[in-house]
């Protein structure tokens, strides 16, 4: 760091994001992205604008926000939008948290949380989830802001909205749920943002609806906490959501039986992940996400990521204490869950 770096960021320790190789082509299992291309119409949509980029994007992107109001029987003023959810994390961060309040988050989850925390100088509480790593609602009593993911990063393991419910009673600020992963199961909050003054559910369209190089995420709550989170986007970035992926987004936003159809192969894909990773005795999270946290007996999970590069197929590692025996593998298409299956099989015999 140079000497003109701000010395209240001295600690920082920037997230690490999953690799994205541009030499070498891999079957990609380790960013939660999906296998299959955006819906029909994205592509001419972001076409089309890609024409008019020299006029700035719409700040108030109200089509995009009529879209994604729709979808949850909402009205556009319950939603505001980020340049992927990271940033929209960066916002409810910025307005509700301070160095005299904080925020609390399961110990494992998102790795951007912390992250933000640092930059921002929020006090950060790491809460630790059970032994077989599900939420207890009754940890997150006392503190003011909670963020919790659900389905939880790295576990895949879902909280029950009636968990989800205790936890927003339990805190006197925010609760944010950070629901990346909802649309593979599970029940989201989002019926819930008018009955809780504090509750703030933040989606994205990077993992179920195949747009993570379009960079869109949003929250959903009452229209007095958007109201405040407008404010700060709009100090920060009013021209955050450019015009070809605020198109792109609508536009994938309406084909719903193209969701849906996604939906179902990767579900499929993953409970035939599941069934073959136990018959090569890995123990396996239960996951409603697009992705499994997997243990094997015969292998470590830092040594079975390597094994996995060199035959081709990224996977996730993480080298932190709770986790670092699992790989965590995005669920990608059935085939190329086959050919993870037929690798796998291969590495734990010795024959590769
Ligand atoms: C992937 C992910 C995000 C970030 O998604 P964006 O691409 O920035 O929208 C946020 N939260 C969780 C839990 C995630 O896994």
């Amino acid at each position: 760091m140079t000497k003109y770096f701000s010395a209240d960021l001295g600690g920082i320790t920037p997230y690490v994001a999953g690799e994205q190789p541009q030499d070498k082509s891999y079957i990609k299992l380790n960013t939660n992205e999906s296998p299959y291309p955006p819906a029909h119409g994205v592509e001419a949509a972001a076409a089309q604008q890609s024409a008019k980029l020299n006029l700035y994007s719409d700040p108030t992107y109200l089509p995009l926000k009529k879209a994604i109001a729709s979808v949850y029987g909402l009205s556009p003023e319950n939603v505001l939008c980020g340049n992927g959810s990271d940033e929209v994390l960066f916002f409810i961060f910025r307005a509700f948290c301070s160095k005299d309040n904080g925020m609390a988050c399961p110990d494992v989850s998102y790795g951007f949380y912390p992250v933000l925390c640092n930059l921002l100088n929020i006090p950060y509480t790491a809460v630790e989830l059970a032994p077989d790593f599900t939420v207890n609602p009754q940890d997150y009593k006392g503190f003011t802001n909670i963020c919790i993911a659900n389905p939880n990063a790295q576990t895949g393991i879902y909280l029950p909205l009636g968990g989800v419910e205790q936890i927003i009673k339990n805190v006197s600020g925010v609760a944010v749920v950070d629901e990346a992963y909802i649309d593979f199961g599970g029940q989201s909050a989002a019926s819930l943002i008018n009955k809780y003054p504090n509750l703030i559910v933040v989606q994205t369209m990077s993992k179920s609806r195949s747009l993570a190089g379009g960079r869109v995420g949003f929250a959903l709550a009452n229209r007095q906490l958007i109201s405040d989170l407008e404010a700060v986007r709009s100090s920060f970035n009013p021209y955050n959501i450019n015009r070809m992926s605020m198109f792109a987004a609508v536009s994938s936003l309406e084909d719903t039986e193209y969701f849906h159809s996604c939906i179902d192969k990767i579900v499929h894909a993953r409970e035939y992940t599941v069934t073959e990773l136990k018959k090569l005795g890995f123990d396996v999270l239960l996951s409603k996400a697009n992705f499994v946290l997997a243990k094997s007996g015969k292998m470590g999970g830092g040594e079975l990521y390597l094994k996995l590069k060199e035959n081709g197929i990224l996977v996730r590692h993480f080298d932190s204490p709770r986790i670092k025996d699992y790989i965590r593998v995005t669920i990608g298409s059935r085939m190329q869950m086959a050919q993870l299956i037929t690798t796998l099989k291969k590495i734990l015999s010795g024959e590769a």
